[in-house]
């Protein structure tokens, strides 16, 4: 990716179905990263590039497999796990707990909870953001004294893609 050549676009769209182009959000994440000056490493950049690029939610191990075909030289699951960490401390990257995968956030630009509704079949997960959800999330913790620290709420299903194709 020809990094340098391109402007980050904050996103504005509140119905946005995070529709844009992953150079673009991996620029958007460096800006991002200078402005709190967090050190989005090399290591880290390459990360969330295979992340953006792979279109689902990818494991550790194949990250790991994808850095050895991309550089000559190989990087340990340790130290995927590690720059993983620091993605996601960052916004940038979710942890789907289900598949033990990571996925890149559509919008880190903006705070939110992440909801996704992951395909059994094919293995996409589509992210959308609910205002509603995120409200009623909120309100339930509140009941009960509790300190959200990790809101990612995962659906299992078949996506239309698949329902559209004949798959369950
Ligand atoms: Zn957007
Ligand atoms: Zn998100
Ligand atoms: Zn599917």
């Amino acid at each position: 990716m020809a990094l340098l050549s391109i402007k980050p676009r904050p996103c504005t769209d509140p119905n946005c179905r995070g529709q844009h182009a992953p150079a673009e959000r991996v620029a958007l994440a460096m800006s991002l990263c200078d402005a709190r000056g967090a050190q989005l490493t090399k290591l880290r950049r390459k990360i969330l590039e295979l992340l953006w690029e792979s279109g689902r939610p990818t494991g550790a191990y194949e990250l790991v497999e994808a850095l050895k075909l991309r550089d000559s030289r190989p990087v340990g699951p340790p130290t995927v796990y590690r720059a993983l960490e620091f993605l996601i401390s960052q916004g940038l990257v979710s942890k789907i707990e289900s598949r033990n995968a990571y996925i890149p956030c559509a919008h880190p630009e903006r705070r939110h909870d992440c909801l996704f509704f992951i395909c059994s079949n094919c293995g996409a997960a589509i992210e959308l953001e609910d205002q509603r959800l995120e409200g009623l999330i909120s309100e339930d913790a509140a009941l009960i004294g509790f300190r959200a620290t990790r809101r990612v709420v995962e659906v299992e299903g078949t996506c239309a893609r698949c329902i559209a194709a004949g798959a369950a």
